[in-house]
């Protein structure tokens, strides 16, 4: 009897694998496919001034939505892009998404920041920078509205990411180190890079309070960004108790479900009026 349950798994478990390798086989034309159709489409999470409370501005981070219907995150599509040539024609159609649902609303509030995720390949792909400006023209956004956020395994290439970020921050991009803490940068090394922001890793703000060695690290890191002269953001602010810690410690903004989760833009826009319609700037009296 044991036999052929035994039989019966093996079975199973082979057709799973077929499957999964099937669709690990899909998967780039899938992924191919979902950008010559546009299935892309951006949700924006606020990033909090952890004194005030106020929206700095927002993360775009894309979701693709399939034809079922059925909504893809992009830890499972992002990699594909990458390791199949297709991340500089997927940034380029976020930016141009960015351009279309937030450039009304950046024109006329410089002072709010859009997070663009890039990838190491945008960093090498020719004319990157010159699409970004020509995209932000098109917005009638300005450079400073553009937080361009990129991982340390991003910037693994000296060369390219002093010369890059360099050229960024002349035409006035502001530029963040994203995922902090999981890869592998020296203090050295990021000394030599032009950056703005610093996003400390989720994994570091899930630590806080818990008493596990990483707890202690995200002190360290706090301590360097300051050295450093860099404004952090804390990623995946959960709690009041996390958000506490954070403001205490000097770290001012932070993102996060505490503060809201990734949202439509037409969302991020009632928001912001309703937040202004509540505490108004000029009060007057
Ligand atoms: P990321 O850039 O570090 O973005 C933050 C991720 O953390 C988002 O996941 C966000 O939804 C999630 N998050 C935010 N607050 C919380 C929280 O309080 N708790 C928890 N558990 N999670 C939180 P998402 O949207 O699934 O994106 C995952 C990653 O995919 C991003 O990490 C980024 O590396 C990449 N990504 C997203 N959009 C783009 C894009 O347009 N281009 C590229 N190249 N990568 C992107
Ligand atoms: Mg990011
Ligand atoms: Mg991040
Ligand atoms: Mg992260």
């Amino acid at each position: 009897r044991l036999v052929p349950a035994g039989l019966a798994a093996g079975v199973m478990l082979s057709l799973a694998i077929l499957y999964l390798a099937r669709l690990q086989m899909a998967l780039p034309y899938a992924v191919k496919n979902a950008l010559r159709r546009h299935e892309l489409f951006l949700e924006y999470q606020p990033v909090v001034d952890l004194a005030t409370g106020a929206w700095m501005g927002v993360e775009a981070l894309v979701r693709w939505r399939r034809p079922t219907g059925e909504i893809v995150m992009p830890d499972l599509f992002i990699p594909i892009a990458e390791q199949n040539a297709l991340i500089v024609r997927l940034t380029r159609q976020v930016l141009d998404r960015v351009c279309r649902d937030t450039g009304f609303y950046l024109e006329m509030h410089p002072d709010f920041h859009i997070g663009i995720n890039v990838a190491p390949a945008d960093f090498h792909s020719p004319g990157f920078v010159e699409h970004l400006e020509e995209t932000l023209g098109r917005m009638g956004a300005r450079p400073s509205n553009l937080i361009l956020e990129v991982t340390e395994r991003g910037l693994l290439d000296p060369v390219v990411a002093r010369q890059t970020s360099g050229a960024l921050r002349r035409l006035g991009f502001a530029l963040a180190i994203d995922d902090f803490g999981t890869g592998y940068s020296s203090l050295s090394y990021l000394e030599s890079l032009e950056l703005d922001f610093l996003k400390i890793d989720r994994s570091f703000i899930e630590a806080i309070g818990t008493g596990a060695p990483t707890s202690q690290v995200v002190g360290h890191i706090i301590r360097m960004a300051k050295d450093l002269g860099l404004r952090m953001i804390a990623e995946g602010v959960e709690s009041h108790a996390q958000a506490d810690f954070l403001r205490a410690q000097g770290v001012q903004y932070g993102q996060g479900w505490l503060f809201g989760r990734p949202m439509s833009f037409v969302e991020v826009v009632r928001r912001m009026e309703e937040m202004a319609r509540a505490q108004p700037l000029h009060a007057t009296g």
